[in-house]
């Protein structure tokens, strides 16, 4: 039977996958914001930039001037969409850092053989983390204004490459897809990696407050082992609480946290109703007594053999947090509901059969193709019922 800080570790593994799916959700809203934005772009720049070209010679004052105006103007257009993509972003954070520290205790509670009561951390605390915790390195107000200059400044070096090489209007529109292209990958990466930086932020937090159950803190590669060497050699390093490095340790990082809770620590808590019974049970079968209900109803010189058989049995049941699991084997584990929602049905079907490996079907960043992109790299796969 798995221990219970196998079982933690995989609810663990699993949320993060779950993680990484709301934070494409929030990229998908935010990617639409942009598209919407580049209807109006393509629409007023059209407009401009016909304006700019009639006057001819590139470098004269008034285009100048009118290349400006058009920088005002794309600053303009992008502001809204921009606003609503930051709330987007710190909507998601929120509820990611209130929601981590309460997962955690409830997989914490429902998997140990004892009654434990675990801290959460503060309101005031989880606020600090969306607000502070470094993303990439910096605080998340400055992550979303750099995109935001990042990409009004990609539009306009663009533009005005086009301009100075005499390009068509349909070449300079194709420019500006295609910076608004780079715009929503990057997009898809902050979401990502805010997320994860946050969700590990405020799960730091929970470890913290509760450290005083806690052997070390182990560093989960399982989304990464495949795809990201640096994160793969990190993978299963084990930590004190308050030491070592912390995920993301890139963009798009998708590492996680687990904390290995010590079964001599919990010795000492009462056992849950249903640990107790068990062990009334195996004690009595052992010990070559009458099975009872209760610790109460020992008999007579057996209740401290008793305690010390079930501090033992609390340590085996709690046991070790397993090294590390590639995220193919760790997949192979889980029911086919969870495995249909990782690949989708028709790919997790051959993925059951094995007729598919997981680097058929994640690109580098670990999102999956589409069935037509699977179906483009392994087209032997269309013959197949
Ligand atoms: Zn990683």
């Amino acid at each position: 039977m798995a221990t219970a800080n196998e079982k933690i570790r995989d609810a663990l593994i699993k949320r993060q996958v779950q993680m990484i799916k709301r934070s494409g959700k929030a990229s998908a809203a935010i990617i639409a914001e942009l598209e919407g934005a580049y209807k109006e772009l393509r629409r007023r720049i059209d407009k401009k930039l016909a304006v700019i070209r009639r006057s001819g010679e590139i470098t004269n004052a008034t285009q100048i001037k009118q290349l400006l105006a058009l920088e005002e103007e794309i600053r303009g257009i992008l502001e809204k969409p921009f606003r609503n993509l930051s709330k987007t972003v710190r909507k998601l954070l929120e509820e990611e850092a209130v929601s981590d520290p309460r997962f955690i205790r409830d997989i914490w509670k429902d998997k140990l053989p004892v009654v434990v009561s675990f801290g959460l951390p503060s309101p005031k605390q989880l606020r600090e983390i969306v607000n502070h915790q470094p993303i990439d390195g910096t605080p998340l107000a400055d992550v979303l204004e750099k995109f935001e200059a990042d990409t009004v400044d990609r539009i306009m070096a663009e533009m005005r490459r086009g301009l100075v090489l005499g390009e068509s209007i349909p070449n300079l529109m194709r420019r500006l897809r295609n910076s608004l292209n780079i715009s929503k990958r990057a997009a898809e990466a902050i979401a990502r990696t805010a997320a994860n930086a946050i969700s590990n932020g405020a799960r730091q937090r929970m470890f913290e407050e509760n450290k005083d159950v806690i052997a070390k803190v182990i560093w989960v590669a399982t989304l990464d082992d495949a795809t990201c060497p640096r994160c793969g050699a990190l993978d299963g390093k084990r930590y004190d609480v308050d030491k070592g490095p912390r995920p993301p340790a890139h963009r798009n990082c998708r590492c996680t946290m687990v904390a290995s809770i010590d079964g001599d620590l919990l010795g000492r808590r009462p056992l849950k109703r249903s640990t107790q019974v068990d062990l009334l049970r195996e004690y009595a079968d052992q010990a070559g007594i009458k099975r009872v209900r209760s610790r109460a109803s020992l008999p007579r010189g057996h209740k401290g053999a008793f305690d010390k058989f079930a501090r033992k049995r609390v340590r085996e049941l709690t046991g070790k947090t397993p090294a590390t699991v590639t995220f193919d084997d760790f997949l192979r584990e889980q029911s086919e509901a969870f495995q249909d929602k990782v690949l989708r049905r028709e790919v997790a079907n051959w993925y059951r059969k094995r007729q598919v490996d997981l680097e058929d079907l994640f690109d580098d960043n670990g999102n999956i193709y589409s069935i037509d992109e699977i179906l483009r790299r392994r087209p032997d796969l269309r013959a197949s019922p």
